[in-house]
């Protein structure tokens, strides 16, 4: 992150003055637990060393301003409305729900910039939102615990940009810490920290952005979800994780809902699982469950696109202990669990075997498993 430009420099440069402080959140990946989120089921985030980085300063009246050092653009408005567009809506949207849970907030001014890649799949908006209300929660003392916060942080991107996502972002970036994973039951709202410390076991979590165009993501998103509120129908049940008896369901639906069902039902599973296997470090095991997870994303759920399937491939081929896409699905990044020493390798063999697929160029990087939101200076 030592490369970002410097916020409080900036934030000088705008306001006049110093900021009263520096804050940042990060970006987050699913390590495991895909399209498992609104049936009610089970996620396993970290949070990424990807963050926004915030500087921010009270006003002494009902006025924000934002700026993105990334985007060169400012922002200034005396009003907070629902609906209102621009990159500056996360920001604003989180001042919004703040306010609007009672909270009393007045004016400020923010500097942003953040090395969370837009639009790749690792939450860039949860690290913009999570960053600004970290620093609202510290500069009018606001006593929120870290849950709420995150309600609070995807309240703003729901209601106020308009954008209909889970909690899993604003969690990851708020509540992880270094070395864990977040799991989440996205239907209790219970948490808990799960070790996962790569590195002591000399392995490395590396993921390849296939830089694959995502089409017709919402319609296929909309499709999976109405086949899992069909077969929540014929089962007579309100969510796909009351499912207990999976071959007993299978038998009761038709052939596509059935495989919508075994995804979801087997991927939750398979989060169980992880968290065990992750408590006991036997990350061998934790490879296998997300090679397993990849083939039902690819297989069942048809959420898969050619460049992931090849990169997976291609990763397990180049010593991975186990790989799989994550996030929505239809492109975005892969990530695999592999030896340190062989990361390097197999970055470079993906490349390769894009380029002779004639696919674009992939970018890799290393995930180390980050702390979540937090104040800098
Ligand atoms: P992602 O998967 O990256 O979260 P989203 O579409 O949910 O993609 O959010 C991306 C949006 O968040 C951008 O279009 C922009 O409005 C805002 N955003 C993210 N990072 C920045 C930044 N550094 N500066 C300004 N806006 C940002
Ligand atoms: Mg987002």
């Amino acid at each position: 992150m030592s490369e970002l430009p410097d916020v409080a420099d900036n934030f000088t440069a705008l306001a006049g003055e110093p900021p009263e402080g520096v804050w940042v959140a990060p970006g987050r990946i699913n390590l495991i637990g895909e399209h498992t989120d609104y049936n009610g089921g089970y996620v396993l985030p970290f949070a990424i060393p990807q963050a926004a980085r915030l500087a921010a300063g009270r006003r002494d009246r009902d006025v924000w301003r934002f700026r993105s050092l990334d985007l060169q653009s400012t922002v200034e408005q005396e009003s907070l409305t629902p609906g209102t567009h621009g990159w500056h809506s996360y920001l604003a949207g989180v001042v919004w729900s703040l306010r609007e849970a009672g909270h009393s907030v007045g004016g400020a001014d923010f500097v942003l910039t953040s090395d969370v890649p837009i639009g790749a799949g690792l939450s860039s908006s949860a690290a913009i939102e999570c960053a600004t209300l970290t620093a609202l929660c510290d500069l009018y003392h606001l006593d929120i615990d870290p849950m709420q916060r995150a309600r609070l942080a995807q309240r703003a991107e729901n209601a106020y940009v308009g954008a209909p996502t889970g909690l899993m972002d604003q969690a990851a970036s708020t509540l992880c810490t270094a070395d864990h994973a977040l799991f989440l039951d996205c239907h209790t709202l219970e948490v808990r920290q799960v070790p996962l410390d790569v590195r002591a076991a000399g392995l490395e979590i590396l993921v390849v952005d296939t830089k694959t165009p995502h089409s017709h993501v919402d319609g296929e998103y909309a499709a999976r979800r109405a086949s899992c509120e069909r077969a929540c129908r014929i089962l007579g049940i309100d969510l796909l994780r009351e499912v207990t008896d999976l071959d007993a369901a299978l038998a009761r639906l038709p052939e596509l809902e059935a495989r919508r069902v075994r995804h979801v039902v087997t991927e939750n599973q398979r989060v169980l699982e992880a968290v065990d296997a992750l408590a006991d470090a036997d990350f061998a095991r934790v490879g296998r469950l997300m090679t397993a997870s990849h083939a039902s994303m690819r297989d069942d759920y048809e959420i898969t696109v050619p460049t992931v399937d090849l990169a997976v491939e291609t990763l397990l081929g180049a010593g991975a202990l186990g790989a799989r896409m994550t996030g929505g699905g239809f492109g975005g990044c892969v990530l695999a669990l592999i030896p340190a020493a062989d990361a390097e390798a197999a970055a470079t063999a993906v490349q390769r075997a894009f380029t002779a697929a004639g696919f674009g160029a992939p970018v890799s990087f290393l995930a180390h498993p980050s702390a979540g939101a937090r104040r800098l200076a």
